[in-house]
């Protein structure tokens, strides 16, 4: 006990917490303070513990410490923990490029290797800006995005973000995109996808590209978007000829109930962005994956090259393990796990959404949110539901009023269900 004491009262002293308003924290919060976890579940500093309802912003899609997540790792480390990428390379960096591209969407067949979703997000502004500068279309300097996206926090990243509270202050140093609206109910797509059409046809010639979270905003809070509207984007970048950009780096591997997004609308865009779930909760690791033509713009006099990278690119740690994530996905038969899975989420929402106080729900494979009712990051009546459930042993923290679970993929049935009745409970116990 006076052991946790002491990590709150250095933590209050010392750390400054991310997306965390400080005041509030240091008066009224006791954080949670996890020593363990394993599989679905964190524990903290008093042995109680909590199912991990966004799987540790949405990370550890394989749970917590897979065995074979922990072996990989644990081998790797005997032989190669980290050297260079620029012009050397090693055997977890070039194999995991083979695995990923034979599982892409069609047409990507190079790898760019960084450390993070803000960071795949930054090569692919960059690849796509350069890849005109230097063949023939120098006015195709703008990128495209949606209302309410996220892409990170890096400035390019953030320039592309579409949510004021992460990007307002920052508006002096950021660039300006061309944004698409994004219609939020079923009535307004038709009008919508119009719009986005008028929008890509007028700036065809300046667009360097459309930079996409493919059917599902995460951090807009799960805003969910027909197939029809990926699809029409692709249609329309194609007549273009301009690059869609995917940012999967919440999506890809499963989460939306296929491996990738894109697959709901069977497209495949010129850009796949991969983080997060991608090194199985365990490293900072990304990957942004191109096609041949990308790449091909690269080549030629030295002066064309990509003079880009990170101090960690394809760090052999993280490439390690990615590669023993794709290995569990296909050896757990994680899509057989998904597709039995996610109706139960969906049926469990579908119903959460007939209590007073729920405006509206929405899921899709293992995603599955609803709204009270607040506007925006700000609003409050989403953490009376995560104090609820805090008491009930689940940690589900909200995103302002739209509260969510995006579960760890093979999540066993029984915390599954714990964790869907629990958040009904919280629900109703915030609303009463
Ligand atoms: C989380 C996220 C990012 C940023 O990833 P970081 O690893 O936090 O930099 C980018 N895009 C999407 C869609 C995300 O969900």
């Amino acid at each position: 006990m006076t052991h946790r004491a002491d990590l709150v009262a250095l933590d209050k002293r010392h750390v400054w917490h991310p997306y965390t308003p400080m005041d509030r924290y240091l008066a009224e919060t006791d954080p949670l303070v996890v020593v363990s976890a394993e599989g679905s579940w964190l524990t903290d500093a008093d042995g109680r513990r909590y199912l991990d309802a966004n799987a540790s912003w949405w990370v550890a899609s394989l749970g917590h410490r897979h065995p074979a997540l922990v072996a990989a790792l644990r081998t790797q480390l005997d032989s190669l923990a980290h050297c260079a990428l620029a012009g050397i390379t090693h055997e977890p960096a070039a194999r995991l490029a083979a695995e990923l591209t034979a599982i892409a969407p069609p047409g990507l067949s190079r790898v760019f290797y960084s450390d993070n979703g803000s960071t795949a997000v930054e090569v692919a502004v960059k690849l796509c800006g350069q890849y005109w500068a230097q063949n023939g279309r120098p006015a195709r300097t703008r990128f495209i995005a949606l209302d309410g996206a996220f892409h990170g926090e890096t400035l390019g990243a953030t320039s592309l973000g579409g949510v004021s509270t992460f990007t307002r202050v920052y508006a002096p140093w950021t660039f300006e995109v061309i944004r698409l609206p994004v219609a939020d109910d079923q009535t307004t797509w038709a009008q919508c996808l119009e719009e986005v059409s008028r929008i890509l046809r007028n700036h065809a010639d300046e667009v360097a590209g459309v930079v996409v979270e493919p059917m599902v905003q995460g951090a807009a809070g799960m805003r969910m978007h027909p197939p029809e509207f990926l699809r029409a984007l692709r249609e329309l970048t194609r007549e273009a000829d301009t690059f869609l950009v995917a940012d999967e780096v919440f999506t890809g591997l499963w989460r939306t109930g296929s491996r990738w997004a894109c697959d709901h609308a069977d497209v495949a865009p010129d850009v796949l962005c991969l983080a997060k779930s991608l090194s199985g909760a365990m490293l900072p690791f990304a990957a942004t994956l191109t096609t041949e033509r990308l790449f091909d713009g690269f080549r030629g006099d030295d002066s064309r090259a990509f003079f880009y990278g990170h101090t960690y690119c394809g760090n052999p740690l993280g490439a390690a393990v990615a590669r023993a994530a794709l290995a569990v996905y296909r050896d757990e038969d994680i899509p057989a796990q998904v597709s039995q899975k996610a109706p139960r989420i969906a049926d469990a929402f579908a119903r959460m959404g007939e209590l007073p106080g729920v405006v509206r729900t929405r899921s899709l494979g293992m995603i599955g949110a609803l709204d009270l009712g607040g506007d925006g990051y700000l609003a409050r009546t989403g953490w009376r539901v995560f104090e609820e459930a805090r008491a009930r042993g689940i940690y589900l923290r909200p995103m302002g009023d739209t509260v969510y679970v995006t579960p760890p993929l093979n999540i066993p049935d029984g915390d599954l269900t714990t964790l869907l009745e629990g958040v009904e409970e919280s629900v109703r116990a915030a609303l009463k």
